[in-house]
């Protein structure tokens, strides 16, 4: 045996993984296909929920979330309705987020799992999976085998296949361009803005770098159009004229993000058990996709050390059972917060119509006390 557990993927999901099972004194070994340099560069989620701060705190991988993470706790809406803020750290759980790039955690994760004996093959493909003889098959030709087989790798990982599981999938038919920039925060809330040509998101990651989302036709190439232009369509549907400045700087990161859901189901299969990204995707709306990895991980984590360690198979065998609903859970808020932020342009009366509702949409959550508590108990919430 190569490990007792082979994990397929040095993300969120099988980091976190790893490192609980070191510290049951599993033996593991990650296999990933990308470099060191690559994945600790790979910038990409920013907000983490409480229950993944609970995560990384309790299995004592949050050194660095609380040296340098950002706690945040509101969030605003912008439209023709006006401008309204909902502080979500006074609403539903009293729950709030820590801003911590996604590429700063891994580096702290695969440290830790260094630090804790695993071993990681980075630059190595994984090819193949066979959940029976749990054994990868990888680039080279050559095989690893263990007990046990984590498929942690994404969306476009290979561990998806190698489960006969039903997929259910959905797109959205919104696509963003998410772009970085070297700026800082332009107003000290999560920014959501609605407008004719589309939604506009400013999501701040540190003093120094914000994220910001522009709804875009599906085909939309990032590099058609200079920063300038960009910037003045940020302006233009943040009603900058109206609500101040936007502070500007360069672009790092231009990508298209497609809002595409799909969960699998089951996400297990003979000895392989998918978490994070492969088992489920979940569209950005509402930030949740390195949440959903971290609380599939930690129950996958446990589940296989009660079989290792003590030979109880019932949490390993209900992994699906325990974590399906959970997705679902988040799916559906984050479908629900789609239809808040995009409505159809044109004034046939199907786009009035839908426009109407998001408009009723948005003052319910303006006025309603229920709906607030609500909509942050399931915003901060996994
Ligand atoms: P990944 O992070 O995708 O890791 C999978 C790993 O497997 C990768 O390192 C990959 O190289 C490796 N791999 C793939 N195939 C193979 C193979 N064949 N062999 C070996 N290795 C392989 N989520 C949030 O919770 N909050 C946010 O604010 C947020 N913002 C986002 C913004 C953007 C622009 C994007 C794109 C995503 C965002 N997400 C957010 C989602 C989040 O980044 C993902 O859900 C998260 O990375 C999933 O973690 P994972 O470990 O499952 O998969």
């Amino acid at each position: 045996l190569s490990a007792d557990v082979l994990i397929c993927g040095a993300g969120p999901a099988g980091l976190v993984l790893g490192n609980m099972l070191r510290a049951e004194g599993i033996r593991c070994l990650i296999v990933e296909r990308q470099s060191r340099a690559h994945v600790e560069q790979r910038a990409r989620a920013g907000f983490l929920a409480a229950n993944s701060v609970r995560i990384l705190t309790e299995n004592g991988l949050a050194d660095g979330l609380h040296a340098n993470g950002l706690t945040h706790d509101t969030c605003a809406f912008r439209g023709d309705h006006g401008e309204f803020e909902l502080k979500y750290s006074g609403l539903g759980r009293g729950e709030m987020h820590t801003v911590y790039p996604q590429q700063d955690l891994v580096r702290d994760l695969v440290k830790e799992f260094l630090d804790r004996g695993g071993e990681i093959l980075f630059s190595t493909e994984v090819s193949e999976i066979d959940a029976e003889g749990a054994s990868l098959l990888l680039g080279d030709g050559s095989r690893l085998t263990g007990q046990f087989v984590a498929g942690c790798d994404g969306q476009h990982g290979v561990s998806r296949r190698a489960v006969p599981a039903r997929v259910y999938q959905r797109d959205h038919g919104i696509s963003w361009f998410a772009l970085l920039a070297e700026a800082g925060p332009s107003v000290s809330a999560v920014l959501y803005a609605m407008h004719p040509n589309g939604f506009a998101g400013h999501m701040a990651r540190n003093a120094t770098i914000t994220r910001y989302y522009l709804q875009v036709p599906k085909d939309f190439d990032p590099r058609s159009w200079p920063d300038e232009r960009i910037w003045d369509e940020l302006r233009l549907r943040m009603r900058t004229d109206q609500y101040g400045p936007l502070r500007t700087g360069r672009f790092v990161e231009r990508r298209i993000v497609h809002m595409t859901s799909h969960v699998m189901d089951p996400i297990q299969h003979a000895s392989l058990f998918l978490a994070g990204d492969a088992a489920s995707l979940i569209s950005p709306s509402a930030a949740k996709g390195a949440n959903l990895a971290l609380m599939a991980a930690e129950t996958l984590a446990k589940a296989l050390a009660g079989q290792i360690n003590l030979g109880d198979s019932v949490p390993l065998k209900s992994y699906s059972a325990e974590v399906l609903p959970r997705i679902w859970r988040a799916q559906e808020f984050s479908h629900w917060m789609i239809n808040l932020l995009h409505s159809p342009s044109g004034n046939d009366d199907d786009a009035v119509f839908l426009r109407s509702l998001q408009r009723a949409r948005l003052e319910s959550l303006r006025d309603s006390r229920a709906h607030q508590d609500h909509f942050a108990e399931n915003y901060v919430g996994i």
